[in-house]
């Protein structure tokens, strides 16, 4: 089975390629990935699959093998772009000026569309079911895979297991990820208006500063991490943007505050949430102002189910060789696939697509980021092999 897929993948990397460059000469926003999903839905079709529309620009759909209901594992693509220009020169480079596949979602989505016709080219040669799981909105709050189980992505039929991958620019082409356990953090925006009362530099007895007070807030807020925090779990307060607009001699009416609190454990990010609004707002009113707490709540942590992903791993070790298939660290930024993780056993591993010889090193979101395509074939390729071994459990 393992070299029917390899073979596959290899037949069919051009065809990967292709997908990938239009997917990203076409991008689309966060959910508003509206001729994306007519292009998947359009390839499916050509395959033989039928997909369902969902949460207004998703599909899923099935590949059912032997004994179709025997067990059912669902993998998943994102599909969206990024608000970023891009700054390479390449033959397929973004003609929707703006609009970038800047976190390499094109390369997610055109690998599930080389897993999909691998599998249903060898349906008759696995038990169980494959489920498609194409998303929207992975970069945009509250996350298209929150509103893809709202609408029942993981029902009827209700997957077992569930896979995802993500491109690694950090990651060498030809190596794959992995991690057991908390993976990824749980990201959520805090947004606080202190208020004091204004007025002249040269006599604070006057007024009520809401500088300092922002100042003691922002000192004191870090104690939650240090003294609150089970070490066990890492965790992460940051404030970017602190906006006063006094003047040398002006003390300000209000301080407006912006930052973002991440975590690895979902009891701790609750608690955690809850003493920096008691904290701050306790803080401003015990120096005679206020302080107006806004809490975005985002993604939760996404956690890898460790023994799918111990297998995960050991079936990667059969497709890519032991010496290609890395342990990944904790990595304390978001991914909505992290919602799946807590509905269904998942893994979420990293595919490598650095090439450091063609100058493919630029990061995630940012204008130059690229990929060595060679990763396609690996990506579908593997993520096929990952699905079959699975069902074959
Ligand atoms: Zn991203
Ligand atoms: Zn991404």
């Amino acid at each position: 089975m393992k070299d029917k897929i390899k073979q596959l993948a290899n037949d069919l990397a051009g065809e990967f390629v292709a997908n990938r460059r239009h997917l990203h000469q076409n991008p689309e926003l966060s959910y508003e990935e509206f001729k994306t999903q007519q292009y998947v839905a359009t390839r499916l079709k050509e395959i033989g699959i039928t997909p369902t529309e969902i949460a207004n620009t998703g599909l899923v759909a099935t590949i059912e093998g032997n004994n179709p209901s025997s067990k059912i594992v669902a993998l998943r693509a994102d599909m969206d772009a990024l608000p970023i220009v891009e700054a390479n020169d390449v033959p397929y480079k973004s003609l929707n000026q703006g609009v970038m596949h800047a976190c390499g979602h094109d390369v997610h989505t055109a690998s599930l569309l080389g897993v999909s016709k691998i599998l249903y080219n060898l349906r008759n040669e696995f038990d169980g079911t494959v489920k498609l799981v194409f998303q929207p909105a992975e970069e945009k709050a509250p996350g298209g895979a929150s509103v893809m189980i709202a609408e029942g992505a993981l029902l009827n039929p209700a997957p077992s297991k569930m896979l995802g991958q993500h491109v690694a620019p950090n990651i060498p082409v030809g190596k794959i990820g992995f991690r057991e356990g908390m993976y990824m953090a749980s990201a959520d925006e805090l947004y606080f208006t202190v208020k004091g009362k204004g007025g002249h530099g040269a006599m604070p007895e006057l007024g009520i500063d809401p500088v300092l007070i922002t100042s003691h807030i922002i000192v004191a807020l870090q104690q939650i991490i240090s003294r609150n925090r089970n070490p066990r779990y890492p965790s992460v307060l940051t404030f970017g943007k602190v906006i006063a607009n006094g003047a040398t001699n002006v003390i300000p009416n209000e301080v407006y505050v912006e930052g973002t609190f991440r975590a690895m454990d979902e009891v701790w990010r609750a608690d955690a949430l809850a003493r920096i609004k008691k904290m701050a707002e306790g803080i401003a009113e015990s120096m005679g102002g206020t302080c107006e707490v806004f809490i975005q709540k985002g993604y939760p942590f996404l956690k890898n189910e460790p023994e799918l992903t111990r297998r995960m791993k050991g079936a990667a070790v059969e497709y890519m060789g032991e010496e290609n298939v890395i342990d990944l660290d904790i990595w304390l930024a978001a991914e909505d696939f992290a919602y799946y993780t807590h509905h269904v056993d998942s893994c979420f591993y990293r595919l490598g697509t650095r090439n450091e010889e063609k100058g493919i090193i630029s990061g995630v979101h940012t204008p130059t980021f690229d990929i060595d395509e060679s990763a396609l074939e690996i990506g579908a390729g593997l993520m096929s092999w990952l699905a079959v071994s699975e069902l074959a459990l």
